[in-house]
């Protein structure tokens, strides 16, 4: 996962930090050079890095910490701010409207995953009722229309283009009249990838942007862009209103610092991420939970209020009384998973990955999962559950990767009051402690 070894190093600092006896201005600052130089050894641009450091130093209160707060805890909640901070502009993007026609734009550099980026978009919507359609506006890249319509006839989306116009004006003005015409309420322009270089293709850009007055304009970014992430990012932002931004490629292992420093520099927020080249790998993006994952904090406020939500009431007792013995099973995150996936949105309820409960779910469906030691399970049969559960192998290791993490995160219940309703935020707030 995109940014893994960030969080490691940044775990690491504040581990090193709170095994110290007392907690002085050196502990302190040993800490936050730690942590400065993993982010940008992760490629966040030096400024972000330095303002973050400042304002860390600011909330931090040495006196505090003498006095024996949590330490680890004061400042994981200032790093956790600060990076949400980077992420989240405080604004929240333009949201299309079901049944209200909108036009919406895709600006990114060439190879950033913005045509399939256009088309998981959408079909996300296709999904929940909308009837989106796609104009490719790209008339210079050989392919970058067969590719879109590929896509969109996989998923029976509408599109538009030409193999002979070369004006892309011409096009996106088109395609979009037409699609109102039809009624569409998303109507999705993909336009021609750029460099900052490429002034002349930035006029373009800016050409299209006014031809087709986009309600939202989408900046797609790929994860594993480096340092240069933040200039880029800043030209297509004076160019076109850049409105919300897509990084896609999080399935990969890049450093992801970059990523962090575009989306400053679009002063806009992330929607979705892109978890993988099929047009079902793609997530809403949240921020706290996001941030909360990177630091290995899990945000669990809220969720142990859930479980009287979701869990049916004759089932409560008994999860609660096996998560009090430390007693945290596959089983019992597969049975979870199915509840909650019957409340909708998985990500909204408890924060995890949206595909997580299918994966696990393929996977009971094709094995025994119950009598497995998921500490112990070798590459073979890792290997034949995924082949069995028509899964990609990475699917499961990160299935496993998540239950070791809800274990972990469970463990702490071992040996505590079963709460009742109404007690659960305090022991939630416990639990993130
Ligand atoms: P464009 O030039 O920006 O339009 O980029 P494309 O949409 O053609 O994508 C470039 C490559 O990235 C293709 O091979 C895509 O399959 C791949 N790609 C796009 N999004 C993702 C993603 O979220 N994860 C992974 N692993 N690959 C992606």
């Amino acid at each position: 996962m995109v940014l893994a070894q960030l969080g490691g190093s940044i775990s690491r600092a504040l581990q090193q930090m709170s095994n110290a006896t007392i907690i002085d201005e050196k502990v302190l600052n040993d800490c936050l050079n730690e942590i400065t130089r993993a982010l940008l050894q992760a490629d966040v641009q030096f400024k972000l890095v330095r303002d973050m450091q400042t304002n860390i130093k600011k909330i931090v209160n040495l006196d505090d910490l003498a006095a024996g707060h949590n330490k680890r805890k004061i400042i994981q909640q200032a790093i956790f701010n600060e990076l949400c901070k980077i992420l989240d502009p405080g604004k929240p993007s333009f949201t299309p409207k079901k049944g209200k026609t909108s036009v919406v734009m895709f600006v990114g550099l060439q190879g950033s995953g913005k045509t399939t980026t256009c088309t998981k978009y959408a079909y996300y919507h296709q999904k929940k009722g909308w009837k989106p359609a796609l104009v490719c506006a790209d008339t210079f890249r050989a392919g970058a229309f067969d590719q879109l319509k590929q896509n969109a006839t996989k998923a029976k989306i509408p599109f538009y283009g030409s193999y002979t116009e070369s004006d892309p004006v011409r096009i996106a003005v088109e395609g979009v009249e037409r699609f109102k015409k039809e009624n569409c309420d998303l109507i999705i322009v993909d336009t021609r990838g750029r460099h900052k270089q490429e002034a002349a293709l930035f006029e373009e850009m800016r050409q299209v942007s006014e031809a087709t007055k986009p309600d939202l304009v989408i900046f797609v970014m790929d994860s594993s862009i480096g340092q240069a992430a933040y200039d880029q990012a800043q030209a297509f932002k004076q160019s076109v209103a850049v409105g919300a931004v897509i990084v896609t490629k999080m399935d990969g292992h890049a450093k992801g610092g970059g990523a962090l420093s575009a989306v400053a520099a679009t002063k806009s927020p992330v929607i979705f991420i892109g978890t993988g080249e099929h047009m079902d790998e793609f997530e809403v993006f949240d921020v706290k939970p996001f941030v909360s994952r990177l630091l290995g904090m899990g945000d669990w406020s809220g969720f142990m209020d859930k479980i009287h939500e979701v869990v049916p009431m004759d089932q409560q007792p008994e999860l609660l009384q096996k998560l009090s013995e430390g007693n945290f099973t596959l089983r019992i995150m597969y049975e979870q998973f199915q509840n909650i996936l019957k409340m909708g949105p998985i990500g909204q309820v408890c924060q995890l990955p949206a595909n997580l409960p299918l994966i696990l779910m393929a996977c009971f469906n094709f094995s025994k999962l119950d009598s497995s030691n998921p500490k112990l399970m070798n590459e073979s049969r890792i290997l034949r559950i995924a082949r069995g559960a028509g899964r990609p192998v990475r699917d499961v290791m990160e299935m496993l990767e998540e239950y070791k993490r809800l274990a972990k995160i469970w463990s702490k219940m071992k040996g505590l009051k079963i709460p009742k309703k109404g007690e659960m935020s305090a022991l939630s707030r416990n639990m993130n402690a």
